[in-house]
Formats: C-alpha cells, sequence, structure tokens
C-alpha cells in the first residue's frame, strides 16, 4: 500500500487553518467485508420512507480507532489507566481518553489527558527537545500545543488525511440543517460546562435533547430509565468478585430479555460504548442524563485556535516506536525513520490493542497489562434525512422497547431544527455488528429499526 505523506505548516490563522482542514477529507475507508455466502437480505419497511440523505459512522472497523470509546471491563479497575499513563524512560508519555481516571471516553478526559501527559513531559525534558506527537485529535492538538509552548520543537503525525480523530463534523450546509456528527457530540450539562472551560464556550451552538418517549408495537410509551440498573449494581457492590452488568441484573432477579429493560441497555451502550455482558458493574459507566445537549456546529472549531502555529503531518501513520533512556525512533507508514527526544503517543486504545504501532522493546508489563484489561466500547451514529416527517411526536429522544432492531435509540432533531432529521445511536456488540453492514444493508438496517412506525397491520417480511 502506498501511502502519501502531506506535511501541513498550520500558521495562518482560523481561515487557512478551515481550508487545510476542508483539504483534509474525506479520509481513506476501509474497504467493507464482503461475505461470500449469498444470505437472504432483510428488506426495509414500506411504512419508512427511503431518507434523502444519510451519513453513518464505522469507528469499529475504521483502522485508526478499532472502536469508540474505552471502558472498564468486569475485573479491571480505574488503576489501570493510571498504569498506561506512567511514563516509560521518561520517553514514551500515553495520553488520550483511555489514560484519563475521571473523564474515560470524552473529549473533556482527552484534553485532561494531554494535559497531564505535556506537563510530566515537560518537567522531564531540557530545555528545547524535540518532541513527536502521534495522533491529531483532541488529545494530540492539546499535548502539542502545551509543548510548543513551552518552547519545545513539536511535530504532530496523523495517521489519517484529516484532523480531529473520534471528532469529527460533516459540514454540509445545503443537505444538513446542522453538520452531522459522527464521533463525540453529545454532552451532559456538566460535560458542557467543562468542555467550554477548557477549549471554547459553546454553549451557544448546542439543541437541548430533554423530552424522551418510549416506542413499542403499540405507539408511544412510557419511557426507559436506569432505575432497575442502579439497583443491580447497588446490590453487585457487595458480591465476592466484580460481575459484569448483565450478571449483576441476572444476580438480582431482573431478566434482561425485558423489553424496557433492554431499552436501557441499549441507551447506557449507545451513550457510553459499554457492553453490558462486559462492563464492570464495580465501576460502571454513568447512566445517560435524562438532558443531552448536542453541538450544532463544527466541531473542529474546538481545536482551531490551539492548532496555530503547529507542524502538522498528516496521511502519516506511525508503525513502530523505538525508544531507550537516551531517545526514541519512529517508522512511519511510508518506512521513513525520524529521531526525536520523547514521544507522546495518543492513538485510541482499540489501536494499541491491535498492535497497530510496535513497540521495541516491547511495552513494560504494567502497560501491556494495562492495555489488555482495559476495553475498547463501540458507538455507532447514523444521521437519516427525510423529505417528510412520517412520525408526528415532539419527543426528541425515542427509545424502542422490544422488536429485533439494531438501533434502538433516536433523537428527533425536527424540533430544533425544524427539519425531519433523525439521529440513530447504537452501542456495545450492537455497534460492532451495525458497523460491519455494507452501506446498504446498513440503510436497510436503520430502515427497519424504524419500523415500530409501521400500521399494526402492515404485514413486512
Ligand atoms: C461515535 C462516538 C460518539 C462519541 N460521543 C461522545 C460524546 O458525545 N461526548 C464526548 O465527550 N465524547 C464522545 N466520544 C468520545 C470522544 O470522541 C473521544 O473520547 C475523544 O475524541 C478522544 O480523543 P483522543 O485524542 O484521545 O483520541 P482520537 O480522537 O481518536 O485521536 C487519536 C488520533 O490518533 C490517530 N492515530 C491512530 N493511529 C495512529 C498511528 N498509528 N499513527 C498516527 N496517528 C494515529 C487517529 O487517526 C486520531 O486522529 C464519542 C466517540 C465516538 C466514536
Amino acid at each position: 500500500m502506498s501511502i502519501t505523506r502531506r506535511t501541513l505548516l498550520v500558521g495562518a490563522g482560523a481561515g487557512a487553518v478551515g481550508l487545510l482542514l476542508a483539504a483534509c477529507t474525506p479520509e481513506p475507508q476501509p474497504a467493507p467485508t464482503r461475505t461470500k455466502t449469498p444470505m437472504p437480505r432483510p428488506t426495509a419497511p414500506e411504512s419508512v420512507p427511503a431518507p434523502a440523505g444519510w451519513l453513518r459512522s464505522t469507528w469499529a472497523t475504521d483502522p485508526y480507532s478499532l472502536g469508540s470509546v474505552s471502558y472498564l471491563p468486569a475485573g479491571a479497575d480505574p488503576s489501570e489507566r493510571e498504569r498506561l499513563a506512567e511514563p516509560v524512560l521518561d520517553r514514551v508519555f500515553f495520553a488520550g481518553e483511555a489514560t484519563d481516571s475521571a473523564n474515560p471516553g470524552t473529549v473533556v478526559g482527552a484534553v485532561d489527558a494531554a494535559r497531564r501527559a505535556a506537563l510530566a513531559l515537560i518537567a522531564a525534558a531540557g530545555d528545547t527537545e524535540r518532541i513527536a506527537v502521534v495522533g491529531a485529535g483532541a488529545a494530540g492538538v492539546i499535548a502539542a500545543r502545551m509543548l510548543t509552548d513551552a518552547g519545545h520543537d513539536v511535530t504532530v503525525f496523523e495517521a489519517r488525511e484529516r484532523l480531529g480523530g473520534r471528532i469529527r463534523s460533516e459540514v454540509d450546509d445545503e443537505q444538513w440543517p446542522v453538520p452531522p456528527q459522527l464521533g463525540a457530540w453529545l454532552l451532559s450539562d456538566d460535560e458542557l460546562a467543562a468542555l467550554s472551560d477548557r477549549l471554547v464556550d459553546i454553549s451557544d451552538e448546542t439543541m437541548t435533547f430533554d423530552t424522551a418517549t418510549g416506542w413499542t408495537a403499540d405507539g408511544e410509551a412510557a419511557t426507559v430509565d436506569g432505575a432497575a440498573i442502579a439497583a443491580a449494581l447497588q446490590k453487585a457492590e457487595s458480591a465476592a468478585s466484580d460481575p459484569s452488568i448483565a450478571d449483576a441484573l441476572a444476580a438480582s432477579g431482573v431478566s434482561t430479555d425485558d423489553p424496557a429493560l433492554a431499552a436501557s441497555l441499549a441507551w447506557l451502550a449507545a451513550m457510553t460504548g459499554a457492553d453490558p455482558a462486559r462492563a464492570s458493574s464495580w465501576y460502571p459507566p454513568d447512566f445517560p442524563a435524562d438532558t443531552v445537549h448536542g453541538v450544532t456546529g463544527d466541531l473542529i472549531t474546538f481545536l482551531k485556535e490551539h492548532l496555530d502555529g503547529l507542524d502538522v503531518t498528516t496521511a502519516s501513520p506511525v508503525v513502530r516506536i523505538a525508544y531507550d533512556d537516551r531517545g526514541v525512533s519512529l517508522r512511519l507508514g511510508t518506512g521513513e525513520a525520524l529521531s526525536y527526544d520523547r514521544v507522546v503517543v495518543t492513538a485510541p486504545l482499540g489501536v494499541l490493542q491491535k498492535q497497530g504501532i510496535e513497540f521495541a522493546p516491547a511495552l513494560p508489563f504494567a502497560h501491556r497489562g494495562a492495555i489488555s484489561a482495559l476495553a475498547s466500547g463501540f458507538v455507532e451514529t447514523v444521521w437519516m434525512r427525510f423529505d417528510e416527517p412520517f412520525w408526528t411526536t415532539e419527543a426528541a429522544i425515542w427509545h424502542v422497547i422490544g422488536g429485533d432492531g439494531l438501533i434502538r435509540t433516536w433523537l428527533n432533531l425536527q424540533p430544533a431544527t425544524g427539519e425531519p432529521v433523525l439521529v440513530g445511536l447504537v452501542g456495545g456488540a450492537d455497534a460492532e455488528q451495525f458497523a460491519e453492514l455494507s452501506e446498504r444493508d446498513a440503510a436497510v438496517a436503520a430502515r427497519a429499526s424504524l419500523a415500530f412506525f409501521a400500521e399494526p397491520a402492515a404485514d413486512e417480511g
């Protein structure tokens, strides 16, 4: 595979950055997996029209994320993140959301992890050193900013042709009322405040989702809540060992087959990536807040001001990092080798777990243990724009209760934008399955997941 290396010296202010960023899209998509045996293909319900516009994420299969957000599986605890965050010989520093104990799996966590790694590196380094940063997501950009401001000579290597990592806004004013967000964009009150505090105040550029409803085959129903899950988790606190959330529910006598509980678990998975069958009940992800804010602007603007003057090299995957107590050597996908004094690695946990970067010598046991102990969770998003709404509800959050649709959580953007746009959120094992579908099958699965709008008499095969 030949990889073109493109160097960007980002230094001419926001306008130029915007142009450069625009020039960096689209990124190469991984080839879809093809099945050899022809399978009977599901059909979309006629009651759900074909969308006029459609976009979806595939973070699970993207070679530069291989997952969406990290979480703690049963048996792991937050010290794994601290172990991963320990500098190696004061030469290799890990940052990125997976290394933050307070707010893992979030943009805030990525920013805080970058600050921690940059400060540790600055404390260990001499006056002016050559520093490499691997990855230009939130963590990489913030780390590079701080290290540059501290007087170091910093180069950022980004595998993709675009910046932002798991922040990805698709700006297309003609097609969409707001930019479809394929990565991070939903924030609780606290997260919105924390992000505005750390990066830039975006509170005026959000829409609020605060009215939820359930949908069953019989129509609109009561929404879901986290009460049964909270009760099971509380009971699991006195268990002899850390059960998964699903095991904790089973132990408390609740069946995960119960449609309302399954819908609650699907909401939890869609917002946190945590698979209830694997996630720790001792260190569980927070159940989603009742009010969620969605960003309505181009999220890359978060990072723009921090990019000013940085040396960012895109389309340059780092495939090997050799290190000793005197320095580091990076090998790029092109075969090129470059020497630095130190390196900050912000590649996602999924990439580290699949050994997308080789370390020489192998990382210490503590780091390898942490990488394998943490779990890489899956969240995928699908944006669908329709010519006409086929729904009448004003509720902004829909939970599908029952049925066998893959996507069980929908956000209705019509009340906020005036346009018939629905956003499907899917998490955990269902998200991994959704990401592996071909474009056609994913579109069918998404429409089939909206089949709860079908007339009761409809005979959908
Ligand atoms: C669908 C989805 C929804 C989310 N929703 C939210 C949300 O609502 N709120 C929230 O706060 N967070 C959310 N998150 C999580 C949030 O996006 C991440 O926690 C955060 O963006 C991670 O930043 P990072 O810098 O740690 O990693 P990344 O953004 O993944 O950056 C790492 C960078 O490293 C690059 N890279 C990988 N391998 C290599 C290599 N070998 N060489 C060079 N570069 C490499 C990648 O291309 C990437 O640009 C969501 C994530 C997803 C996927």
